[in-house]
């Protein structure tokens, strides 16, 4: 039956910051006005997560994409991911790409695999990162939904540089861009054209969402990015294009369908950005990539 507790009125009366009941921050917000748990280093006990979620034998899925010459990050990414990346869990890394034979062979830890999801590719880097969302939707359907509980769906451009757990899992999740997370609504850069399908009212929005860090019960994400998609061709149709591709249409999705855990910015960090005191961790890291030399080519 697992360990031996005092009982829960004499924890609550215990002061220490070591106490298991006391994971909280008094320095950033650890809730949203839904009950969403904003996820913090600090704020929750990995060990009783990582039971809880063993004793369901959960399998996690990570879809990442690198088509054309994107597919030069996939050896930082898979080996930073093999040391950070769910550690102890069951995870099966899905990589959509259109040059399979570039993909590289990394060392794997017990319970791991990679597979690897031919696709095609488009000329134009904002097509490319918007046709995500069709994907991980037709794969959802056809094979996700068979193999894995859980969908991560990350940038390429990335390393892990700490822990990344079964702390940010739920039916649905979203990670807080780290250029707003301290920002107002108004400065939010939603799309703000009427005319597109990803259009939020100046008073509208919660958080400002990162495109490159969102995922949820393969169910949710299957929602999700069928809803977005189905935004996208209806825009692509009067020829208009989100300002922030598909960042703008899921921070759509997330305006209606509120997220139940975010990830702070912990998880998705720039350090053009430096590193300020509140970040206790930095988890997942842009790498600084050659724009010109690497999109489009
Ligand atoms: N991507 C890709 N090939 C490309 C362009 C984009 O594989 O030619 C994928 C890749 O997974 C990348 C994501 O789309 O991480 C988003 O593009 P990018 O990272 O360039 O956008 P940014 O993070 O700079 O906004
Ligand atoms: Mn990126």
């Amino acid at each position: 039956w697992g360990r031996q507790l005092p009982p829960y009125f004499l924890l609550l009366q215990c002061d220490s910051k070591e106490n298991f009941l006391f994971h909280r921050r008094s320095d950033v917000l650890m809730m949203t006005p839904w009950f969403a748990p904003i996820v913090w280093e600090g704020t929750y006990n990995s060990e009783i997560l990582n039971e809880q979620f063993r004793r369901r034998n959960v399998t996690v899925g990570l879809t990442v994409f690198a088509i054309k010459k994107y597919t030069v990050f996939l050896n930082k990414f898979l080996e930073t991911a093999e040391t950070y990346f769910m550690v102890g869990h069951r995870v099966n890394y899905y990589i959509f790409t259109d040059r399979p034979e570039e993909v590289p062979k990394v060392p794997l830890k017990e319970g791991r695999n990679v597979v690897v999801l031919q696709v095609q590719n488009y000329p134009r880097w904002q097509e490319i990162s918007m046709r995500r969302m069709e994907l991980i939707n037709s794969f959802s359907q056809q094979r996700f939904i068979n193999e894995v509980s859980y969908l991560v769906c990350v940038d390429v451009d990335m390393r892990f540089n700490d822990q990344v757990g079964v702390e940010i899992l739920s039916n649905l999740f979203g990670t807080l861009h780290p250029h707003f997370y301290a920002a107002e609504r108004q400065s939010f850069t939603y799309e703000r054209r009427p005319a597109s399908q990803a259009y939020v009212p100046r008073d509208e929005g919660d958080f400002y969402y990162a495109g490159g860090f969102f995922g949820g019960t393969v169910m949710e994400v299957y929602k999700l990015t069928k809803k977005c998609h189905e935004a996208m061709m209806v825009d692509k149709a009067k020829g208009i294009e989100a300002i922030w591709q598909d960042e703008s249409y899921l921070n759509k999705y997330f305006v209606y369908y509120k997220p139940t855990k975010i990830l702070s910015p912990e998880y998705l960090w720039d350090d053009d950005l430096g590193r300020p005191e509140i970040l206790k961790k930095i988890r997942f890291l842009a790498l600084p990539k050659n724009h010109a030399a690497i999109r489009n080519k």
